[in-house]
């Protein structure tokens, strides 16, 4: 039993999960809590293109420079990347998708690849891809951002303004370092920022078009957010009102 009713009421939901929003609106936080819920992955594309960096892998060197001036990697890298997760044996029941797709071209290759799914996986079957849209104000995703703690293996997040940790510096639950990313300052927020406003928003027409798409409002407290995310969930997969 979690501790929101919401999330147990009528389990199944999972299949791919699409969280879309700006940097900060709490994609991550959630993706969270459903990964905890309904013991499915998250697959961020943020968190592989950092761990390519970090392990200095080819295409992450290629993404050093333009993660660190808050610009989009190529598709084709990214489409590669999320094929080789989601192929994983965890992935089977569903995925939280957590920044991708990000553009037109990645959801469109994105379709393509979900409706080859039972070819390539031997005749499984993965459900179709849903999506809200999490949102929340300029002003106040600033302010988020720059005020974003992660922790540096656990990933948990905290933040110095709304959430922060009992001890500064340090998470609450295994002691390990908060880290702040590189490219969480106001300057590659802004950047970040126009990149979304211009790629994302054919994104959320594609989806919208397609009947599979809804709106939560981000600025709520973590657990309405919740609520919310999942009725529009169960609404956009089982017609559930
Ligand atoms: P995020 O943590 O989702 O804000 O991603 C951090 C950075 O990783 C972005 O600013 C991009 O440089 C890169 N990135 C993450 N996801 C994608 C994606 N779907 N397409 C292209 N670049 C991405």
């Amino acid at each position: 039993m979690s501790v929101l009713p919401e999330l147990d009421a009528h389990v199944p939901i999972p299949g791919p999960v699409l969280l879309l929003g700006a940097p900060g609106v709490g994609k991550g936080t959630q993706a969270q809590i459903l990964m905890d819920a309904w013991g499915i992955p998250q697959v961020s594309t943020g968190d592989i293109v950092r761990e390519n960096i970090r392990l200095r892998t080819a295409p992450g060197l290629e993404f050093q420079d333009l993660v660190a001036r808050g610009v989009l990697v190529p598709d084709d890298l990214v489409n590669g990347m999320v094929a080789d997760r989601t192929a994983r044996a965890d992935c089977a029941r569903g995925f939280i998708l957590d920044g991708y797709p990000r553009t037109l071209g990645q959801a469109e290759w994105w379709d393509g690849f979900l409706a080859d799914w039972g070819a390539l996986k031997d005749g499984a079957v993965q459900l179709p891809l849903i999506a809200v849209s999490i949102e929340v104000r300029y002003s106040e995703l600033l302010r988020r951002i720059t005020g974003r703690r992660t922790g540096s293996v656990s990933k948990r997040i905290y933040n110095v303004y709304t959430n922060p940790p009992v001890s500064p510096g340090v998470c609450d639950v295994d002691g390990e370092p908060l880290v702040q990313r590189p490219d969480d300052t106001e300057e590659v927020f802004a950047e970040r920022m126009r990149a979304f406003d211009e790629l994302t928003a054919p994104v959320i027409e594609h989806y919208r078009g397609l009947g599979r798409f809804e709106v939560v409002d981000g600025e709520q407290s973590v657990e309405a957010v919740t609520a919310n995310l999942v009725a529009a969930l169960r609404r956009l997969r089982h017609g559930v009102l």
